[in-house]
């Protein structure tokens, strides 16, 4: 093998780029490689979705990506001069309620900048020529640097972050499938003199196609995107743009274009996201139509996916069979994202009177529900994905007939209330809520999310309302054995409800004192429970009562 190198990345696009920031900040040596002697300097995806956010905050990105973007609060779908819907961000379930806007040139400048402040560089000119998987645990790569010189190293693990031309897919055998859409788009960022708002979102329905309009960063700068009829020519010039923003029937005009193109929709994906020690990611896994603007975010969060299972597994805190979960999680995601971003492609393409009048209606009649508003808030940004079908989620609940009828404070048994309230709460495989507690009145709240802000899992030891020194001693014990077995990776939090720190705990590792029960009451953690939160904000493991044989099991399933 060269070096110490442990992880060689294949691309530095976003997705290769949030890759080489997660293992770097994990420690583990790595090499990232791109055949462009030069990022590009196109704008090309623009929205960063609340889920992204989340991670770009976990990873201390947060206030760059904010001062380099613009904020969308809304969404306005327009047909025949009227406003059918109005979808507020605000409604979402994220601490970030809106859609950041900000050029792909500028995030992949964050992901770099980060990516230096860690001592790696990325290597410019460097193309992967060649890749042969060894064994599973190694591969053999055969570059051309950027002096046009060869090189030939062998390495434990390879991630294809090369985008929908890469070579890495086809070295694995494997191919984009599903069609390739008809659908023609055209692609400006202008300037627009005009009286609508400049922080939200414009879609105008018409009969000649749909045109759609985003703020960018910049004092009346947008982002247009307009479908190209069928047989149609676009006439990539000012005057073709000002053609086509007549279907939204404002007054409207345009200058100063920095970026004009066109392109055709793709729907493909790959049946493997890895083989043997090469794994893939983002667009070279697989491509989306940009209705919805999911791309650039489903890669980023690919690669924040596999960055924590790899770095443990590299340092020998996990088995190696935790990888296969990369694939079992991210690659229904994709499936599925794809089919909805298919099915928005297709429900703004409609061309028949009768189906955009339905279209009209239905969008008109959905948008007046404020549950469909959070639903589709939630769908937007990303925040209702689940891995509640991954290989590595499990929870332990004793069945009802064991819980008590009523409440006793002197008991650790759950009532059927608690039993009930644990069940609705979120479930292994969901992303955790970022709940506000307060943990001292005189203090300002504080987020779940700050707590739990760093590389490792979290154990989170939920008291429950029962005070007995029996139970303090089992959450004690339970979080000893925790943090001597796998502190290096893990920290373990006591909750404990109320503002007093009770006389019989004497644990001297994290107490977080919930003093107005906000955080118990989103677990559902009425009778004493434990959650397992992995670092990418999922839930891995819960059980209900805490019990320790049952948690070790799973943890011996996964960590050394
Ligand atoms: C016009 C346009 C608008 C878009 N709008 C949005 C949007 O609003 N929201 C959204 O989420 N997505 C959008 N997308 C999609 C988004 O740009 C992609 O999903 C995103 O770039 C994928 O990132 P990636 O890192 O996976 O791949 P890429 O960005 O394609 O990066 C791959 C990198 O690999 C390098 N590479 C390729 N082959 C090799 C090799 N053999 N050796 C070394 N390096 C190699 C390339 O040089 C490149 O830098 C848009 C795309 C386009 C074209």
């Amino acid at each position: 093998m060269t070096d110490d190198i442990q992880v060689l990345i294949i691309g530095a696009g976003p997705t290769g780029l949030t890759l080489a920031v997660e293992l770097a900040r994990r420690g583990v040596p790595l090499r990232i490689i791109d055949a462009a002697q030069e990022p590009s300097p196109h704008s090309r995806a623009l929205t960063i979705h609340a889920k992204s956010l989340e991670l770009m905050e976990d990873m201390g990105l947060l206030e760059e990506f904010l001062s380099a973007g613009t904020r969308i609060h809304a969404l306005n779908v327009y047909a025949e001069g009227k406003r059918l819907t109005h979808l507020s961000f605000e409604d979402g379930s994220s601490t970030f309620p809106f859609v950041l806007s900000i050029p792909q040139s500028d995030t992949e400048r964050i992901l770099t900048e980060a990516l230096k402040r860690f001592g790696v560089e990325v290597e410019r000119g460097v193309r992967l020529e060649r890749l042969t998987v060894v064994h599973p645990e190694l591969a053999s790569a055969q570059l051309t640097l950027a002096d046009g010189s060869p090189e030939e190293l062998e390495v434990s693990w390879v991630v294809g972050c090369d985008g929908a031309h890469g070579v890495v897919r086809g070295e694995l055998g494997l191919e984009l499938e599903g069609r390739a859409h008809q659908e023609n788009f055209a692609i400006a960022d202008v300037h627009i003199a005009w009286s609508m708002p400049d922080d939200e979102m414009l879609s105008f329905l018409s009969p000649e196609g749909t045109l759609a309009m985003l703020p960018t960063p910049g004092e009346g700068r947008y982002r247009i995107v307009a479908e190209v009829g069928q047989g149609e020519e676009f006439d990539p010039s000012l005057d073709g743009l000002q053609k086509l923003i007549k279907r939204s029937a404002m007054r409207a005009t345009l200058s100063d274009p920095t970026w004009i193109t066109n392109f055709r929709i793709h729907r493909q994906m790959v049946r493997r996201y890895r083989k043997g020690p090469v794994f893939l990611a983002g667009d070279a896994a697989h491509v989306h139509s940009p209705i919805g603007g999911q791309g650039l975010n489903t890669g980023v969060q690919d690669a924040y996916n596999l960055a924590w299972k790899l770095a443990l597994v590299v340092q020998k805190h996990a088995y190696v069979s935790l990888l296969d979960s990369y694939e079992a999680e991210r690659l229904p995601i994709a499936a599925s994202t794809l089919e909805s971003t298919d099915r928005a492609t297709r429900a703004i393409s409609l061309r028949s009177g009768l189906s955009q009048q339905l279209r009209s209606n239905l969008a008109s009649v959905l948008s007046n529900f404020e549950v469909i508003q959070q639903r589709l808030t939630d769908r937007l940004g990303m925040l209702n994905l689940n891995y509640r079908q991954s290989p590595i989620v499990d929870q332990h609940r004793e069945a009802i007939t064991s819980a008590r009828l009523l409440p006793s404070r002197s008991s650790e048994a759950p009532s059927w209330r608690d039993w009930v309230d644990f069940g609705a709460a979120p479930v292994p495989g969901d992303r955790i809520p970022d709940v506000v507690y307060d943990e001292n009145p005189d203090r300002s709240p504080k987020r779940l999310f700050s707590l739990l802000k760093d590389t490792r899992h979290h154990l989170l030891l939920f008291d429950g309302q029962a005070q007995t020194s029996e139970g303090y001693r089992n959450m004690e014990r339970v979080g000893r054995l925790v943090q001597n077995r796998f502190g290096h990776h893990m920290q373990v939090h006591m909750i404990i409800p109320g503002s007093r720190r009770p006389a019989t705990l004497r644990w001297r590792g994290s107490v977080v004192q919930d003093v107005d029960s906000a955080l118990h009451q989103r677990f559902g953690a009425g009778a004493d429970c434990l959650y397992l939160i992995r670092p990418d904000g999922y839930i891995a493991y819960r059980s209900q009562p805490s019990d320790m044989r049952l948690l070790f099991r799973y943890l011996d399933r996964i960590f050394i």
